[in-house]
């Protein structure tokens, strides 16, 4: 076994997992409909708090958000007990920025149970106040992290007394903290096992992060990972309508209420766009390695395919642009014109899904886990 170095965070985790497995049978004796529904709420302001708050709006700037919205999540993501805003972002960052190397905090590289929890037990950080300078000169993140120990301790017992008056001690204390807990730490910590491991690569083939729209489920909208890898600034995680992704919706709902803006977000030619540039470069590379005549046509169907697509795509943006200053009649011509541009684009962009499948499963790219 690994030497530990965190103990506390040890003796922490595996002490309420123990708590919480021992008072199981007695928790449900005085289980009751208030019960779970704190169970819920509490689950889902900590865990909302968490998403849209620590990760979208600090780790990753994905929108704006004023000192009220920002108030809520910072006490919100108390009932989570995943560090401060500051700490978290700062881990979260550097995450992003070397992901699967040594200097991940949670790299998948070192197991599945080492990005889920064990991380947390080994971890050393070697705070970079370069990587978090936005957060720093923020006074409520600073304020929060400060004052984090109080703050948890305060939000909780207050949450534990209303818990008490509505379903019983036993019942407060079981579903309205140890429970919570225990499911919002494993959702956060799934992102970073689960979704470093069963899914799929559409947005970034040379990462381990997936989309797994299982996990969303569970974690509001964050299963969408690997998405997520390749856009990190989008305020969303699960871009199509029909991707369930609660903390968009309360991100954007916020925006509604004046709570928060400038709202992030790629549209989708723009992301294939940007998906057609890294696919081309990457499959470009590994059929370099091969001599065979099929590797060499696929690389020249992938070479055109990528050059109309950029073409295609450019020339939309140029009608687009031209449209806005075009007489009546012209408008008209060119609105028909960008229809087919965008139609003939959507069939390319099958097609090159088709083609990258292919060349992947011909060359299972070797440098890719
Ligand atoms: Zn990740
Ligand atoms: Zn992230």
């Amino acid at each position: 076994m690994p030497k530990i170095r965190n103990r506390f965070l040890f003796g922490f985790v595996v002490g309420y997992h123990v708590l919480l497995l021992g008072l199981l049978p007695f928790a449900l004796g005085v289980s009751s409909w208030a019960a779970w529904g704190l169970f819920l709420a509490t689950y889902a302001i900590g865990g909302l708090s968490i998403t849209v708050g620590y990760h979208r709006l600090y780790a990753h700037r994905a929108y704006q958000a004023n000192p009220v919205l920002e108030w809520m999540v910072l006490l919100g993501s108390t009932l989570g007990f995943e560090m401060s805003a500051l700490n978290w972002s700062h881990d979260h960052r550097l995450h992003h920025r070397k992901v699967d190397t040594d200097e991940d905090p949670y790299s998948i590289e070192k197991g599945f149970w080492y990005a889920h929890v064990g991380w947390l037990f080994q971890y050393e950080r070697k705070f970079d106040a370069s990587l978090v300078p936005d957060l720093l000169a923020n006074p409520r993140v600073a304020r929060q992290h400060r004052w984090f120990i109080p703050l948890t301790v305060a939000v909780n017992v207050g949450v534990f007394l209303v818990g008490w008056w509505l379903t019983g001690p036993l019942a407060s204390f079981f579903f309205g903290f140890l429970l919570r807990m225990a499911m919002i730490h494993h959702c956060t910590w799934f992102i970073n096992s689960l979704c470093h491991t069963f899914g799929s690569k559409t947005y970034a083939r040379e990462l381990s992060a997936v989309d797994n729209a299982l996990l969303a489920l569970v974690t509001f909208g964050e299963g969408y990972h690997n998405y997520h890898h390749a856009f990190a600034s989008d305020y969303r995680n699960g871009v199509r309508w029909y991707h369930f992704d609660p903390s968009k919706w309360m991100i954007w709902l916020a925006s509604r209420l004046g709570l928060a803006r400038n709202l992030r977000q790629n549209n989708s030619l723009t992301i294939r766009k940007s998906l057609v540039r890294r696919d081309r470069k990457m499959l470009l590379h590994s059929l370099g390695e091969h001599t065979a005549p099929l590797a060499r046509e696929l690389a020249e169907r992938l070479e055109h395919l990528a050059h109309r697509f950029d073409t295609d795509a450019a020339s939309v943006r140029e009608k687009l642009a031209e449209l806005r200053q075009a007489s009546a009649s012209r408008r008209r011509h060119l609105r028909r014109e960008v229809r087919q541009l965008h139609a003939s684009l959507h069939r390319q962009w099958k097609e090159w899904l088709r083609l990258t499948r292919t060349i992947g499963t011909h060359y299972s790219l070797a440098h890719h886990h």
